[in-house]
Parts: structure tokens; sequence; C-alpha cells
């Protein structure tokens, strides 16, 4: 069968929900029983999100093959249950990279090269080349293609992505590509109608360029009314039935439900002349989800230490490996924020309150999660976050760097060596308990960490992380650091009954850490919530879930 693309823009405003309307499209096109990937398109210069602030943009997302990328991509791989790779995600400095050093090569000889058609070139044999990747672990091809054009349409940078998705439907035919274009119906006035012209304004500016939207996916607060799509498909070029209206629902799984309620498959099948299956599995999977958060009794309420706490899009995945975990134990997840600068005695001067509240905040939680960061700011919070919690029986979960001030606070308090610490945050201290340890380039910022996914091997089989990743001796998780636990420094940390449970195939890699006599005090250099899945959690985050309810429950 030739392959479906289905196109996703947006307009009036970012932030939209594009990739939940791009990802549940690729649930109920999955529900059919085809193969979906999705790519992304991020018209930035960066070449990757691997130098980008989690602050500005939102989490970096790590995938297996260690490319650092949108965190929409996180999006698709969880609501999909796929595996991407780092040419999933295009972005213009990708395009560009590509053309300029294949006009130095010589390819490109005696011609002007130009963004039409070179650079739009790139860009359609690159999405052409990249939806045939399979993505599902059993080695087929897919058979549809979600792409997510990021941005709003009318961008300066978006424009020759959309010139290249205009010329895309003459290259693999009209009748396999599908246009979806979201945008924002907002309401005015006391009498609270619906106002169209917004999403009249960016149809018309999608089709001067060239492209007319099959289906408009309208962001509203409530369901749109008959009147406001008959207006819309009057003003917009596409029949009335083709507009669907994606309200506020109580919760994301309702998402692509609610698409289908309003006929998206089968109207999605007419238009790529398919059969429309009756028997669909994976609906009935998505209903129950939905369901099920719908109705959760009792609230776990885990306290987050981290960097940024302004942003809760800077630790997505984190939130929803906690949520996928609390919901596959029927309780609702409270996220607590707490700033670990906040935490730290310096605050007590320039802010007692805050630093009250903060310290109320995190004993009030019933289980503590340190998440992955870089930099010094915050680190001596985080560092009390973690010893409160292992002095105090308090379940523990540290990602990353959140394992790392574990370590440091372990080393200083209970071996007594004063001034431990990480040299990523003081080179000169007298006992580095973390130390630099990478893979890659010491000169380069970019891709070069210890990225993606790695081997992990259980040392034995009596510890807790062999129950909960079901019994099995190898894990493969994925990384992002350049730091690590000293391997010089192990001995001594397990005598004192903090240990390194798993480890890397060579054994000088500490990827886990447990502390003996503790109900749950876990560390993992690696990052378990790039692979937490709605129906199978992370593992370890189940573990801090779970621990957290046993106690409060205790
Ligand atoms: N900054 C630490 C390192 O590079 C931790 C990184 C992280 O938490 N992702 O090792």
């Amino acid at each position: 069968m030739a392959m479906r693309y289905v196109f996703v823009s947006g307009g009036v405003l970012s932030g939209l929900g594009k990739g939940v309307t791009a990802s549940s499209l690729g649930v109920l096109l999955k529900s059919l029983g085809l193969r979906v990937t999705a790519i992304k398109i991020d018209p930035y210069l960066n070449t990757d999100a691997g130098t980008m602030s989690p602050f500005e943009h939102g989490e970096v997302f790590v995938l297996d093959d260690g490319g650092e990328v949108d965190l929409d991509l996180g999006n698709y791989e969880r609501f999909l249950d796929i595996t991407l790779t780092r040419d999933n995600n295009l972005t213009t400095g990708k395009v560009y990279a590509n053309v300029i050093e294949a006009e130095r090569r010589g390819d490109y000889l005696g011609k002007t090269v130009q963004v039409i058609p070179h650079i739009t070139n790139e860009i359609q044999e690159w999405i052409e080349r990249v939806a045939h990747i399979p993505v599902d672990g059993n080695g087929a091809e897919p058979d549809v293609c979600v792409v997510e054009l990021g941005g709003t349409v009318g961008d300066i940078e978006s424009a020759p992505f959309v010139e290249a998705l205009r010329q895309f439907q003459f290259r693999v035919g009209r009748e396999n590509v599908c246009f979806v274009h979201v945008s924002l119906v907002p309401v005015l006035g006391v009498v609270g109608e619906q106002k169209t012209k917004p999403t009249q304004h960016t149809v018309k500016e999608l089709r001067g360029a060239g492209i007319t939207a099959d289906f408009l996916v309208c962001r509203s607060e409530e369901p749109l009314k008959a009147a406001t799509k008959e207006k819309l498909a009057l003003f917009c070029h596409v029949a009335e039935d083709h507009v669907f209206s994606a309200h506020d629902v109580s919760n994301i799984y309702h998402v692509p439900l609610m698409l289908e309620e309003q006929g998206a498959t089968r109207l999605l099948c007419e238009k790529f002349g398919l059969d429309m299956s009756k028997d669909r599995p994976l609906l009935k999977q998505w209903r129950e989800m939905a369901a099920r958060v719908d109705s959760l009794e009792g609230e776990v309420n885990i306290a987050m230490v981290g960097k940024y706490t302004g942003l809760t899009d800077s630790y997505l995945s984190v939130i929803k490996a906690l949520q996928h975990s609390a919901f596959s134990i029927g309780a609702d997840m409270r996220i607590t924020w707490v700033a670990a600068a906040n935490l730290e005695p310096d605050a007590e001067k320039e802010s007692p309150e805050l630093y009250a509240k903060s310290w109320a905040d995190l004993k009030a939680a019933d289980g503590v999660l340190v998440p992955g960061g870089f930099g010094v700011r915050g680190i001596e919070g985080k560092a009390v976050a973690a010893q409160y919690a292992r002095e105090n029986n308090v379940p523990y979960l540290g990602v990353c760097l959140g394992m790392q001030v574990a370590v440091i606070e372990f080393a200083r308090h209970v071996l007594g060596m004063e001034g431990a610490n990480s040299t990523e945050f003081d080179e000169k201290t007298a006992h580095p308990v973390v130390i630099f340890m990478p893979e890659g380039s010491t000169t380069h910022m970019g891709a070069t960490m210890r990225l993606g996914s790695r081997k992990t091997l259980l040392q034995n089989s009596g510890c807790i992380a062999h129950r909960l990743y079901g019994g099995a001796m190898e894990i493969d998780e994925r990384h992002r650091h350049r730091y690590e636990v000293n391997p010089d420094m192990i001995e001594a940390l397990e005598e004192a009954g903090l240990k390194f449970v798993g480890r890397d195939p060579e054994g000088q890699r500490m990827e886990i850490m447990e502390l003996d006599g503790h109900p749950y005090y876990f560390g993992t250099q690696y990052h378990p919530e790039f692979k937490s899945r709605p129906n199978r959690p992370s593992p370890p985050f189940l573990g801090l879930v779970q621990a957290a309810v046993n106690r409060t429950n205790a």
C-alpha cells in the first residue's frame, strides 16, 4: 500500500496542543490496524534540541539512538507506543546542514543553490525517507506517517516547510495526503459567542500558500456549536463534518475518543480510500484508560525538587511517568513543586517565609523526587532534600542528577567526607564522589554526552530493581549525562549501605543505587521517564509511587 501522510499544521497561536491532536489522529489510524509513525518539524535553526534550555523550550526528550529532540516526540512515543529515531525530528538546522554539505561536495555544480528547489527538495526527501523507517519493533515499514509542523503558519521560519508540503502532495499523490489545520475558537463577551474570525484568517493564510485544509481541528473551551461549525465550513472551504471540535476534556486520553465520536476515523478512511475495520481493540483500551483516570480514588503527593519549577513542560516526561504510575494503581497524582534553592540555608536569611513554606511542602509529601538537571544552582537544596528523605524513611527517587546529589549527601553525612561533591560543581573538592566520565568530546557541548540507550546489568536478584523490572537482569534505559559516581568510591559507599545494584557491562559505570534498610531510596544514572507508557509505567517511578502510597496507608 502507498504511504499515507497526515500533515498537521497550526494557526493563530502556539501551544494549542497540536502535538496531542497529531498523536491522537495517529492513535485513531493505529486503531484500524495500520502501522503509524510520526515526524516533528521544528523550524528553528538549532540542529537539535540538545543545546536548548528546558526553561525556554520545555524538556529535551532523549531517544534510544541518543537523539536529543523536541518533547513532542515523547508524546508520539507514548501515544503510539513506538520508538522513534533522531531523524524523526526535522529542523531547519539539519536541512541547511545537508544542503550546504552537498553544495561543498559539488553536488549542485554550476547551479545557484536556492530555497526553492534545493531546500524544499531536501525537506521532501527527508520526510519520504524517514516515513519508511520501522518504529514499532516488528521491523515492518509503517503505513501512515503523521507529520507535525511546529510553529504557526505564517511565521517566516516555517515558510520553506509549508512550501515543501504544498509540493509534496504532487510528489506522492493528493489522494495520499491529508492536511489537518489546528486553530483556536475563542469565546468573547457575556453571551459567550464562539468567534471564528481567527480561524478564517489562518485558513486563508494557509490557502494563500497553496494548501487547502481537509480538516479543521478547533481548540475551544466548550464543544463547538453547530452554528459555529457551519460558519467555519462556509468561510474556510471545508465540509461541515470536517470541522472538529477539540474542546477541553477531563483528561488527555479523551482526545482521540472525542475526535472518533465526531467521525474523524471514518472520514480519514474515506479520504485515503481505506476500509474501516469494525473490531478495534485499541479504542476499547483508550476508553478504559480515559474512564479509569476519571475515577481515581485517593491522592498521592510527590514533592518534585527541581530547578525549573515555573514551567512544567521542563519536566514533561517525568510528570507523565509519575501519572502513568499513579493511574496504574488507581491513585490521583498530585505533584508539589519545590524550588531546590528555597530549601537552602541561604534562603532562610533572604526569605524566611519562602524557606518555611518550601520545607513544609517537602515534609507534607508522601515521596520525594529529584529529577535530572545541569548547573550548580539548587544543588545544595537537592542534597538536603535527599538527606531529609534518607533520614526520615521517606520514599525517594533520584534521577541522574538526583542520584548524584544523593551520593554526595551520603558521602558527606554518613562517610564524613566533608565537602564531598561532584567535580561538575566543585572542581577542587577533596572528595570527588561524582566525576566527569564522558563518552564523547570534552570540548563541544552539542551531542557530546553519554546519550541514548545503554545496557545496565543487575548485580544480584535480591535487589528492588530486580523486582521492579519484572525479574529482568538486563535493562535498557536512556541516558543523558557527563558525570558519574566515582568508581574509586564505590567500596566505601557500599560498605556503609549504599549499594550499586545496577552497573554497565564493564562494571565501571554505576547505573542504579539502592539504600539498605530504607523502604525506597532509589537512584538511577539513566532517565527512566523517557520509556514510560500509559499502560507500562516506568518501573522506578512505579516503585516510588507504590512506596509513597504504602507509607500513607501504613
Ligand atoms: N549534570 C549531570 C551530568 O551531566 C546530570 C545530568 C542529568 O541529570 N541529566 O552528569
